[in-house]
């Protein structure tokens, strides 16, 4: 039965308003509030202008073509690139690691095995780039501070190494990885260095302080920068600039091998929407250098209040020193029993007080070094406005679970029963959410993220990929009737 227009919008609505919220800064991580209402409005009226578009074809659509390219110079100038730097809009900050990793392979002239050379804590996107285009990852571990030693990444450089990616900063801790000197041995080593910038690439040019780490570094042949993180603009837009065109072609694909129209894609997709490229092209017009520098100086502000805030709750700690607007925060390994506080069981109190922050598990590096657990705050322009409210739940959860122990990995495993040890197994997975009260297929999620870190922590990595693929693929499974309004 075809349904009625408002009352399909109804339908959305009432969905939606059980979504986290996406703005007003109670979610700390997935949403980049600029906090400035014209800036969506703005961003709103562009995507509608070019709503009907095919991105796929700027000979045809030829507005996108406008777009792309004064973006792409606004981005290169903002990034430190010659008028060598050449660029491409991509759907997001995982197609432009896909790409620059693409790019790399085709570039590379060495060994028939390339591989891609990073600290650990380089982002997923270059597990799934290794996966996708059949690249080993070599991964360098970092110290307990989340820093990569420079002389550790460059004493892995070889002949199989296609690219080394370099990240300004790591989502985990913030870390500004070492880019001056690694570059610098990459380019007489004759080895691409990626710089990946998805989370910092439209914010830290205002940042004080930091060592060189742009495309102005020598050395340094691409680098990557998230419209949809620090350019304020909706998700599906990141930026791709490449040294060189001639090792930017190495990005495209074409062929006309086929009996339809030649192809010839920059990226991955086919057809695109030019929404998200409309919208960010819209919102860098409108902010510019000196709009994009105020909402950095607001960020500034709260990251130092709330860096501040931390340092004087007992039993936690900020990791390293994060360059950048992120605080990863873990259990002060100088606390006693009493006086710790585990930085999950901390943030699974502030989400039941509507204050949601991200939970990162432990994590074995490559050597067998373990990374504590830690809890990940994104700070964007719109958290000054909820500082004082902010601070106080930080502080009250705080003390609400200080001395309280964290969950245990191992317990958790064994609190699951039989269940938990099957967890290893291919058809362990559906026992061991049921013991979770996940019923896998009807959309319910555990109520507690400490847990299911935990057992992420506990089991293979194999085991808890499963895991979550069983989990989040249970929540679309298609239902056996109508999803229509009732009768
Ligand atoms: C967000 C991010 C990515 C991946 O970007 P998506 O836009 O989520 O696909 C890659 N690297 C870093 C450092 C990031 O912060």
């Amino acid at each position: 039965m075809p349904q009625d227009a408002l009352a399909i919008l109804d339908q959305l609505r009432s969905w939606r308003a059980q979504d986290a919220p996406t703005h007003g800064g109670h979610v700390m991580s997935y949403v980049y509030d600029s906090g400035l209402a014209d800036l969506d409005a703005l961003a709103a009226r562009a995507m509608a202008l070019v709503q009907p578009v095919n991105g796929l074809d700027p000979t045809m659509f030829t507005s996108v073509a406008h777009m792309e390219r004064d973006l792409i110079t606004f981005a290169r100038d903002l990034l430190g690139g010659d008028r060598t730097v050449v660029g491409t809009a991509t759907s997001g900050g995982t197609e432009s690691c896909l790409l620059a990793v693409k790019t790399a392979r085709a570039n590379h002239r060495g060994t028939d095995h390339p591989s891609i050379l990073a600290p650990a804590s380089v982002h997923a996107a270059f597990h799934k780039a290794a996966e996708y285009l059949g690249l080993a990852l070599d991964l360098v571990p970092v110290g307990q501070d989340g820093q990569a030693d420079p002389e550790a990444v460059i004493a892995r450089m070889g002949p199989d190494t296609a690219l080394v990616v370099l990240s300004a900063p790591s989502y985990p801790h913030g870390a500004l990885d070492p880019i001056e000197q690694v570059a610098a041995a990459a380019l007489a080593r004759g080895i691409d260095c990626h710089v990946d910038a998805c989370f910092g690439g439209w914010i830290l040019p205002f940042w004080d302080g930091l060592p060189p780490w742009d495309l102005s570094v020598p050395g340094v042949t691409s680098l990557a920068a998230d419209l949809h993180k620090y350019g304020y603009a909706p998700k599906g837009i990141s930026v791709l600039l490449t040294k060189g065109a001639a090792r930017q072609h190495g990005q495209y694909f074409a062929t006309t091998d086929w009996p339809g129209y030649p192809v010839v894609n920059p990226t991955l997709l086919g057809s695109k929407s030019a929404a998200p490229l409309a919208a960010a092209w819209a919102i860098t017009r409108h902010l510019g250098v000196s709009g994009y520098a105020a909402l950095a100086e607001s960020c500034k502000r709260s990251t130092a209040a709330l860096a501040a805030c931390i340092a004087d709750i007992e039993g936690l700690t900020v990791v390293g020193s994060p360059a950048g607007p992120l605080l990863a925060v873990a259990r002060d390994p100088g606390a006693g029993l009493g006086s710790g506080i585990d930085p999950h069981l901390w943030a699974d109190r502030l989400a039941a007080s509507g204050w949601h922050l991200q939970l990162q598990p432990g994590y074995r590096q490559p050597d067998g070094s373990w990374l504590p657990r830690t809890t990940h705050l994104t700070i964007t322009p719109v958290t000054e406005s909820v500082l004082p409210p902010l601070r106080a739940a930080l502080v009250s959860c705080a003390d609400e679970v200080r001395g309280v122990a964290g969950v245990d990995p191992q317990q958790v495993l064994a609190a699951l029963g039989p269940a938990g040890a099957a967890g290893a197994e291919d058809d362990g997975v559906q026992r061991v959410l049921s013991a979770m009260g996940v019923t896998p297929g009807d959309g319910s999620l555990p109520k507690d993220m400490a847990p299911l870190l935990a057992l992420v922590e506990a089991l293979p990595r194999e085991a808890s990929g499963k895991l979550l693929i069983e989990l989040l693929a249970g929540l679309v499974v298609p239902l056996d009737r109508d999803p229509g309004p009732k009768p």
